[in-house]
């Protein structure tokens, strides 16, 4: 018999399954595709290859997704992100620095918001940061007096954080705590050199030492005997497991699970998530057009993006580039079509306009709109205290990872986080 079952080869359920591994337990992965990756699952198109959006890693070698590779014996190469441009609303380019080397090395805002700015974020305290969760970012503003460009800084770095690009459903204290750890940690975003599809890899090999993956395979059912987990049904017959670790978003957890078998406020907490949403842009360029590491940040509308290929040279063909841009969007506009169309325009011009120098030669271009970023949008309505635990309640044995938890952070960070968390339960639960 397996010690464990886990539910979707994404990557925190890979990564933990690498992790259990590692620690002598028997694991099992079970995934409905043939591919890794869940939601962010590598494509490929005439030489260009990525994952959907920009797969960051958040605080870099100093972040959860780095301990994780640590403990697992790997150290891929990180490039940091912690450069970054902004086409402000006079379509005027101004740099802007996230940790490396420090806030006031931009040139986005006055030396005077540069200094207010540090004092603010070393000001704040974590249990100060704990209280303005339910408080939205435009409160704050208001209340704190901030405006002008030091406010259009700490917009640009929520939209990226939360993909939410409404300050007065942003949390405050959510949003904060983000920037607080970049500002101590003095490291923000990175992006494998070598890519993922290496790391994917890796975590593959280390499951496999002392376990199994099973692809194309569809779990029909958790099992639940007497309020505990005691397996899955796969094909009409059930594969058991003392412990079950769904990493898929709780929207479709649910589903597997016997009616009644948990509380009603879990499934009612998985019925009401709001997920992010967002429309992703690539441009594959026939012509290298800009040659720095870092990310692109366009105010109108507001979207985050950078040059993958600057990044990873698997990216794209020798001599030409791939740019991916991320505009987040409310999932009412994600509904009408011609804004859509609208907004992929605009992110085509701004880019345009953002590096003038020699023509930008696209190939091809693919937008796909995501109704399904984080599964539950990190909101001052949807605070990590609403957001889910690392258990199912009343089912013994049953885990959850991904970002449907209360895991701090955000996106990048709370997958990891929630991995490390579900983890050291797991363990301390069997030593016990
Ligand atoms: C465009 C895009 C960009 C993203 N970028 C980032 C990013 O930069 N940073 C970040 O942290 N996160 C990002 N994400 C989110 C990231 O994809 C997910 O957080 C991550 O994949 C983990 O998600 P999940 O565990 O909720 O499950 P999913 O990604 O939804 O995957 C669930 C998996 O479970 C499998 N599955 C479902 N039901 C069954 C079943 N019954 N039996 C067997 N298998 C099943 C599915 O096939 C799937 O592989 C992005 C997502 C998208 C869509």
């Amino acid at each position: 018999m397996v010690d464990c079952i886990l539910l979707g080869a994404t990557l925190p359920g890979m990564t933990l399954g690498a992790l259990l591994a590692r620690e002598g337990w028997k694991v099992l992965l079970l995934e409905r595709k043939r591919v890794a990756g869940g939601r962010a699952a590598p494509w490929k198109r005439d030489g260009y290859f990525s994952m959907p959006g920009i797969p960051r890693v958040r605080y870099g070698e100093k972040g959860p997704f780095y301990r994780i590779c640590e403990q697992l014996g790997l150290k891929p190469l990180l490039v940091p992100l912690n450069q970054a441009w902004v086409l402000d609303t006079d379509q005027k380019v101004r740099r802007i620095t996230i940790g490396r080397p420090g806030i006031l090395r931009a040139d986005f805002f006055s030396r005077w918001d540069g200094f207010f700015a540090l004092r603010l974020l070393r000001t704040l305290k974590g249990e100060t940061l704990e209280d303005m969760e339910e408080e939205s970012l435009e409160e704050w503003f208001v209340r704190n007096t901030i405006r002008g460009s030091l406010q259009n800084y700490l917009k640009v770095l929520a939209y990226e954080s939360t993909h939410c690009t409404a300050p007065e459903k942003i949390s405050a204290g959510e949003t904060l705590r983000c920037f607080q750890k970049a500002f101590r940690l003095r490291s923000y975003l990175a992006y494998p050199r070598e890519g993922w599809i290496p790391i994917l890899e890796h975590l593959e090999q280390e499951i496999v030492k002392n376990g199994e993956i099973r692809w194309q395979t569809r779990v029909e059912r958790i099992e639940v005997e007497e309020g505990r987990v005691v397996g899955v049904r796969v094909a009409g017959e059930t594969v058991k497991a003392p412990h079950v670790v769904c990493a898929m978003p709780c929207q479709q957890l649910v589903d597997l699970l016997p009616r009644g078998a948990t509380t009603q406020e879990f499934v009612n907490v998985c019925g009401k998530a709001v997920p992010s949403t967002a429309l992703i842009v690539d441009l594959a360029l026939k012509n290298r057009i800009f040659h720095k590491k870092g990310l692109w940040f366009f105010m109108d509308p507001p979207s985050y993006g950078t040059f993958l290929s600057n990044l990873c040279h698997r990216h794209a063909p020798a001599g030409k580039q791939l740019a991916t841009f991320v505009c987040p969007c409310s999932p009412e506009e994600v509904r009408q079509p011609e804004l859509v169309r609208a907004l992929e325009k605009k992110i085509e011009e701004n880019l345009r306009r953002a590096i003038p120098r020699g023509e930008m030669a696209v190939e091809w271009k693919r937008s796909h709109v995501v109704r399904m970023l984080e599964s539950i949008a990190i909101q001052s309505d949807q605070t990590r205290k609403d957001r889910l635990g690392y258990r199912v309640p009343n089912v013994d044995g049953l885990f959850l990872v991904g970002d449907s938890t209360c895991a701090p952070g955000a996106s990048m960070e709370m997958e990891y986080e929630s991995v490390l968390e579900c983890f050291e339960r797991m363990v301390t639960e069997r030593n016990a």
